[in-house]
């Protein structure tokens, strides 16, 4: 401007920002491929723990997690001071269900097992494949009176249960073994040797029952695991 005030010329200043710009653009482009790289990470990690944690025929917890699961569960009601019930079974003469009338339905008969598990136990509970026919469930804050209930009353439904093959094949039943922390055992390892050892006893005395490890000792007058 001049000394008057009137505008006597102009300046334009112009830089260039394409390098910034593209550069903004750059970094936004990298972030979302970040955040979709975060997102696969999460997937993927969700699944290796899905893998690492249940049966894939069954969905059921696998053998590896239950052991874990128990030990942390124990060292809980060891704090809290409450009991903890074991239940193992072992579906009987599974063998033959395979044999008359193939492994594809001995797989459903598995699967059918898991789902009547599933669908009876409550949300706290841990439910587990432990071996071929083998299932394992982890019962904290439950008397062995109620278990013994719960293990009766799963298996009259196996047994009433419509199986894919039963006209070839009677329906498959259950032996059944039921065992109490801290009676029966200190610790997981105790413990599910207790419920196996009721399990071999409910196999060894016709099959298709429950058995509770404590009567079980009671009748050989046995100290075994007690605490
Ligand atoms: P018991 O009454 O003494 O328990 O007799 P069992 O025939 O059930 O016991 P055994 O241990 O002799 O047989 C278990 C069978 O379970 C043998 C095996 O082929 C079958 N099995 C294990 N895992 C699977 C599976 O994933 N699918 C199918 N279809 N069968 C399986
Ligand atoms: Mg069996
Ligand atoms: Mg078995």
């Amino acid at each position: 401007m001049d000394g008057k005030k009137r505008t006597t010329g102009r300046m334009m200043v112009f830089r260039d920002i394409t390098s910034r710009k593209n550069h903004e653009a750059l970094l936004q482009d990298t972030n979302k491929k970040l955040r979709e790289q975060l997102t696969e990470i999460r997937t993927l990690r969700d699944q290796l723990h899905e893998q690492a944690t249940r049966d894939p025929l069954t969905n059921l917890f696998n053998r590896r997690y239950l052991e874990e699961k128990l030990s942390q569960e124990l060292a809980r009601a060891l704090r809290e001071n409450y009991p903890v019930c074991v239940i193992m079974m072992d579906i009987d003469r599974f063998k033959r269900v395979n044999d008359t009338c193939g492994h594809k339905t001995g797989d459903e008969v598995l699967q059918a097992l898991s789902t009547l598990i599933v669908l009876h136990i409550r949300h706290f509970d841990a439910a587990c494949r432990y071996g071929g026919e083998e299932f394992v469930i982890v019962m904290p804050k439950l008397s062995i009176e109620t278990a013994r209930e719960r293990a009766e009353f799963l298996r009259r439904e196996f047994s009433n249960m419509s199986m894919p093959c039963s006209e070839k094949e009677t329906n498959p039943t259950l032996s059944i073994g039921l065992a109490a922390f801290p009676f029966d055992g200190m610790n997981g390892e105790q413990l599910l040797d207790a419920a196996d050892q009721a399990l071999y006893a409910a196999k060894g005395s016709g099959r298709n029952r429950v058995v509770v490890y404590s009567e079980l000792e009671d009748n050989r007058e046995t100290s075994g695991h007690k605490a």
